[in-house]
């Protein structure tokens, strides 16, 4: 059992205001593996009061010179790389998330993304002079947008907080995080690491708590920027508080992307790309490509190579490295799919792979990696997010079709193009609405804006435009 009875908040350990504790339940062995106080009202107070007089304090965090902040966030990294093993863990015991991938993304890239934050600010000036059109000079003065706000969900944890942390932190924001109730453990490996690493207080406060924390950090008066992903539904409610008040906030929100498959694709030799693009995580990424878009001339081998991807799939306990597929994160995620995959096949959709709980498993929220053909785009299974291992696959008759296929969608978040050609592929990802696109394949690039257009979101991390949507630009006019 891990138990923790203290919160980060103002550089250190404080007691909780409150006596409400979230519990966590492994999702392998559905049994209760830990605790930690759940933030209160007088908790988010106190954090976000830490965080704005570090932001008004002439010597405080907002107010170092830059290659200052830089040193500290690599200072930040190094403690992060001495704890990898635990975050892995932490991560993958709570969220059901397999090993393997968790020591590619959340002992990574967190560290990657404060490495290259500090070489951005250390690189790009704050103050820029410019000729003024009128005569004279204007500095043009990138400042802190001030006390940020960070709402993070369970999936990738570490590394969805990260793509808040590194930029803002490195803008010179301080910032209040609130991690998702289901994966609390790693964000304690993180406060660690910030002591460690000497970050001075009021930088960086951690919040455990759901949506009644989040909503209470959200409307603060003390914050000026809020950095949400999440559900749509939620980040609805978010946008809806942000707009009311004023207040800018960055939205990265749910998916139903779309892989466009071209008849020159050879999707048999590249099923390890297949699976990281549209079946990473055990499904519960938000930019899979889950909706497969198939060339009626080669429908039938597209939904047989993927019928066999999935069958073929290792489903296991997430800290076996042989596992591919672990468990959904709660039982109630899994009765949520399984309703939808029935209703699927009540509607007609032909299911080809999977759509049972794996046999030899009497614990866990397992589901077996699911594939459903004939799919009509305008059904329930093609157009919600389902956040697990279940595809679609549609067919069309020509690319014109296909592109409009893929963007008769309610998100526009990520998307495949799976060809030989690539000049062909970036044509076709050109004509693809969504915030990006990945062919032959889908991997993030830290240094590149990553998010949504529609329902998916408004903003863009990572990347310079990633920290620009925490600077606040100032012009001084000099007559
Ligand atoms: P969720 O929206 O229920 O919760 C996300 C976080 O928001 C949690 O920390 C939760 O406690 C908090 N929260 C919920 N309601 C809130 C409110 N009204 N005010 C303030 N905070 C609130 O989402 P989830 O089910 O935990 O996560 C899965 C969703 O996240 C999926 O829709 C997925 O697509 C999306 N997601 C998006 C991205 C992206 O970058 N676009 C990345 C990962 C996940």
């Amino acid at each position: 059992m891990e138990e923790h009875g203290v919160l980060f908040i103002d550089g250190n350990w404080r007691s909780p205001a409150g006596s409400t504790q979230i519990q966590v339940t492994s999702p392998v062995t559905e049994k209760v593996i830990g605790a930690v106080p759940q933030a209160c009202h007088a908790d988010v107070d106190a954090a976000v009061n830490a965080a704005r007089a570090a932001f008004e304090d002439p010597a405080g965090w907002s107010a170092l010179p830059a290659v200052q902040r830089a040193r500290a966030l690599e200072r930040l990294a190094d403690e992060l790389g001495k704890r990898t093993t635990d975050t892995v863990r932490a991560v993958s015991t709570q969220n059901g998330m397999p090993v393997t991938l968790g020591k590619r993304s959340e002992a990574i890239m967190p560290a990657a993304l404060l490495r290259y934050y500090a070489e951005l600010i250390r690189d790009h000036p704050m103050e820029q002079e410019r000729t003024s059109l009128t005569g004279g000079s204007t500095f043009v003065r990138q400042e802190p947008i001030g006390v940020v706000a960070a709402i993070v969900p369970w999936n990738y944890p570490q590394t969805l907080a990260f793509f808040k942390l590194a930029p803002a932190l490195a803008a010179g924001c301080p910032v209040v995080l609130k991690p998702a109730p289901e994966t609390v453990f790693d964000a304690y490996v993180l406060a660690e690491a910030a002591i460690a690493a000497g970050l001075p207080p009021g930088t960086l406060a951690i919040l455990p708590g759901g949506r009644e924390t989040g909503a209470a950090l959200v409307a603060h008066p003390g914050v000026d920027k809020v950095a949400f992903t999440g559900s749509t539904t939620a980040g609805r409610a978010i946008a809806e508080e942000c707009g009311r008040l004023l207040r800018p906030v960055s939205l990265e929100l749910g998916g139903k992307s779309a892989a466009v498959v071209l008849d020159d694709a050879d999707l048999r030799t590249q099923t390890a790309r297949l699976f990281g693009a549209c079946l990473a995580n055990n499904g519960q990424t938000c930019y899979l490509s889950t909706r497969i878009l198939a060339p009626r001339a080669r429908y039938t081998e597209v939904v047989d190579t993927l019928a066999d991807l999935a069958r073929s799939l290792v489903v296991g306990d997430p800290l076996d490295p042989a596992t591919q597929i672990g468990p959904l994160v709660t039982r109630a995620q899994r009765e949520r799919i399984e309703a939808e995959i029935g209703s699927a096949i009540e509607n007609g959709a032909r299911l080809v792979a999977g759509g049972s709980r794996p046999p030899g498993f009497d614990r866990g929220w397992f589901l077996e990696p699911t594939v459903f053909a004939d799919v009509d785009n305008s059904s329930a299974l093609a157009r919600r997010e389902l956040f697990g291992p279940v595809l679609a696959v549609t067919p069309y008759s020509d690319t014109d079709e296909a592109i409009r296929i893929a963007n008769d969608s309610p998100y526009g978040l990520g998307g495949t193009v799976w060809s030989a050609d690539v000049d062909r592929a970036k044509d076709i990802a050109a004509r693809m609405h969504t915030g990006s696109v990945g062919i032959n394949g889908y991997q993030i690039d830290l240094a590149s804006p990553f998010g949504g257009v529609k329902d998916s979101g408004l903003g863009r991390e990572l990347g310079p435009e990633g920290l620009a949507s925490y600077q606040s630009a100032k012009s001084v006019y000099l007559g």
